[in-house]
């Protein structure tokens, strides 16, 4: 009985450390509006990145015609070809061919990758146009859709600064992207103009705003965590002088390197940052996204294992980095039925736990409440964070002219994206709920997050389209 007794005062501790009342909450809005104005007014002067991206005009729906898509960010590239109506969301039709990377191109030299990529493209094409009328005078265009961290150059070039998710080519970093693709592209004979180089929110957004006028942000919560956002451009106080038409530019974020001594943080979270590739990189993306959420729960579990009895004997199954996935947390979270079968299940099939009481599931189901609905309001908050910086937080004054808050509140939607947002239902609903209790209902009734799919792939054809040299 003392040994239940530990555990529980395990669980208070790690209850009292996620809190995340209202109040914290408005410090992580006010921390997160502060940051991005300081990474927008020097470089470097924020762990907000903030990179510009030289979008300086979204999709509208007067696009028109045939445009591709190539988008590369994790282990599938894939092609599309987009058919624009000329109206907003008239998508007629598109075709997607999605392929694996194979492993070896993964860290073996930029012209083998590209020549790979580019001659999988040049099939796609002409398969894609076989039969139909020869394509008209103008050149074909595609939007290069490259979700690794790159310092745009121009709409349509930008240096790699490094890779991730498992790229290792090394003669590529420090190089301009577009024209190593483009290369490859002549090399392969294929006439294709490269129009738009952007990474995956900046589709998302995109895309969003082709739907839907009044989208002025996009967030993704999938394996990792970002969002982007539309900023006046007398705002970006680093890029000055910058000649943007429109008025305004889409800036990238890369807020999953969010930081503020006010996030509410445990011993689990230090010791997983510690334990990372990546010590003291991404703080808001290990709290928040899915590659993480089942990490911090396993190591909740552990230390409860090791603290007592009530797991039987300690598993060495608790103590493999990321065995406990996402998606298995959620089933556990969601567990509805009497018994907690899955809860069971997943403890005795992933963990290798067995014959724990129903108790003990319960206590499980618990501990992933706690880290989702932590997670889930963390996020809230850096949406609110963003409307805040742009003005539309109700709370008046910040962007010129919008004084009082609900009468003139104008309707803001935020395109969202991502399995963890998408696909599991508590995470959402937690993170409704955070929003609507830090604006406040009159204000929240205003803010639409509204579901996008696919951003980035459409979201890169369309804003070829957007900027295509003929438009
Ligand atoms: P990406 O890997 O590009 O972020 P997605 O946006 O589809 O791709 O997100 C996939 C991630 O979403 C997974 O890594 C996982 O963390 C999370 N996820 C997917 N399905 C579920 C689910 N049913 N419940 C909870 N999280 C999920």
């Amino acid at each position: 009985r003392r040994k239940w007794k530990r555990v529980v005062g395990v669980l208070r501790e790690l209850e009292e450390a996620c809190e995340t009342p209202v109040g914290r909450l408005r410090q992580v809005v006010d921390a997160m509006a502060v940051e991005m104005h300081a990474g927008l007014a020097s470089e470097g002067g924020s762990k907000l990145k903030m990179l510009l991206t030289f979008v300086d005009h979204l999709p509208t729906g007067s696009e028109i015609g045939t445009y591709y898509a190539l988008d590369l960010g994790g282990t599938n590239f894939r092609i599309l070809r987009v058919q624009l109506g000329g109206r907003r969301s008239s998508i007629l039709s598109q075709d997607v061919e999605q392929r694996p990377i194979p492993q070896h191109l993964m860290t073996s030299t930029s012209e083998d990758l590209f020549d790979f990529i580019a001659s999988t493209l040049k099939q796609f094409v002409e398969k894609e146009e076989n039969g139909s009328e020869p394509s008209s005078v103008r050149a074909r265009e595609l939007g290069f859709t490259f979700s690794f961290p790159v310092k745009q150059l121009s709409i349509h070039s930008g240096i790699l600064i490094k890779w991730t998710k498992g790229f290792a080519i090394e003669d590529m970093v420090g190089k301009e992207v577009v024209g190593l693709l483009e290369a490859a592209l002549v090399r392969s004979g294929l006439d294709m103009r490269v129009a738009v180089l952007v990474n995956d929110t900046v589709g998302t957004l995109a895309l969003g705003h082709y739907d839907d006028a009044d989208t002025v942000a996009a967030v993704i919560i999938g394996t990792g965590t970002n969002a982007c956002y539309l900023e006046r451009a007398d705002a970006i106080i680093k890029c000055q002088g910058l000649l943007i038409t429109s008025g305004c530019m889409a800036v990238n974020m890369e807020w999953g390197n969010f930081w503020s001594s006010h996030l509410p943080r445990t011993s689990y979270d230090i010791d997983l940052d510690l334990e990372s590739p990546n010590p003291n990189d991404q703080g808001f993306e290990k709290m928040i996204s899915g590659m993480y959420l089942g990490d911090i729960v396993r190591r909740v579990i552990l230390r409860m294992s090791q603290e007592s009895d009530i797991f039987g004997p300690v598993s060495s199954r608790l103590s493999i980095p990321f065995i406990l996935q996402a998606p298995l947390l959620a089933a556990m979270h969601e567990d509805d039925s009497p018994e907690l079968k899955e809860v069971d299940k997943i403890l005795k099939e992933t963990l290798e736990i067995s014959e724990v009481s129903l108790k003990v599931r319960k206590l499980v189901v618990r501990i992933c409440d706690v880290v989702t609905r932590r997670a889930a309001r963390l996020a809230a908050a850096g949406i609110v964070g963003i409307l805040k910086k742009i003005g539309r937080d109700g709370s008046g004054g910040v962007a010129g002219g919008r004084s009082r808050s609900d009468s003139k509140m104008r309707r803001t939607v935020v395109a969202i994206e991502g399995g963890l947002y998408t696909r599991y239902m508590m995470f959402r609903e937690y993170l409704h709920e955070a929003l609507h209790e830090i604006l406040g209902e009159d204000v929240a009734q205003h803010v639409i997050l509204k579901v996008t799919e696919d951003g980035s792939g459409i979201g890169g054809a369309l804003l070829a389209a957007a900027n295509s040299s003929s438009s």
